[in-house]
């Protein structure tokens, strides 16, 4: 049985969308871009475990908020994982900010987690596979989420795909790479609801047909 409550919050200069995945009083983050006392939570959730999409400013900004909060993992994939403590490199310089992030970080293993894994046991059985989508950034992926018990399929796309539009190549992504991974998606299942890091949710076969770089 699924047993999952989406919540967003669009934070910042840039609003980006950080998601709370809720089952019952646990929770996955992604995108750590909104202090945790703006959630408007209650006080009993905790979270098990921090997932970023990618290492741009706007997307990481409150992870050391919430990290210390729960002294839970934060993971981000490898080729990413400089732009934490960098501000250069994760552009908020570029705007005119020092954002960084001094908590420790686990490396992303592009591969399917489980919900123990990711530290959910209370309710809701899901594998969460890791699809490296570069492009938006060298280290950018997407969460791909399958409830046991349940058709229904998410993905947290960051900035790689965004409703009827991607992200720009030109903040250290490359141009080829997010051709690539636009294959990629057009090979993933029509029905998946996809979750972008900024702006409004859409379901890929929509994209597949109605979005221009498709
Ligand atoms: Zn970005």
């Amino acid at each position: 049985m699924m047993d999952v409550e989406i919540r967003s919050f669009t934070f910042g200069p840039v609003g980006a969308n950080m998601y709370v995945l809720l089952f019952g009083k646990q929770a996955l983050v992604i995108d750590p871009c909104c202090p945790w006392g703006n959630t408007g939570l209650s006080d009993d959730v905790r979270v098990t475990s921090v997932l970023c999409t990618h290492g741009h400013f706007d997307h990481i900004s409150e992870a050391d908020d919430i990290v210390p909060r729960f002294l839970c993992p934060l993971y981000i994939s490898s080729e990413d994982s400089p732009m934490l403590s960098d501000a250069s490199l994760n552009h908020s310089m570029h705007f005119g900010m020092m954002v960084r992030v001094d908590s420790p970080y686990k490396v992303l293993d592009k591969k399917v987690y489980s919900n123990e894994e990711l530290g959910i046991t209370d309710s809701g059985r899901f594998n969460m596979q890791v699809v490296p989508t570069p492009g938006h950034t060298s280290g950018s992926v997407c969460y791909y989420f399958n409830f046991i018990g349940n058709a229904k399929q998410y993905m947290f796309t960051g900035d790689m795909l965004f409703r009827r539009s991607i992200g720009r190549t030109d903040l250290g992504g490359s141009e080829l790479d997010m051709t690539r991974s636009i294959e990629l998606l057009k090979t993933m299942n029509d029905d998946i609801v996809c979750f972008p890091g900024h702006g409004s949710e859409t379901i890929l076969g929509e994209e597949k047909h109605r979005n221009p770089y498709f």
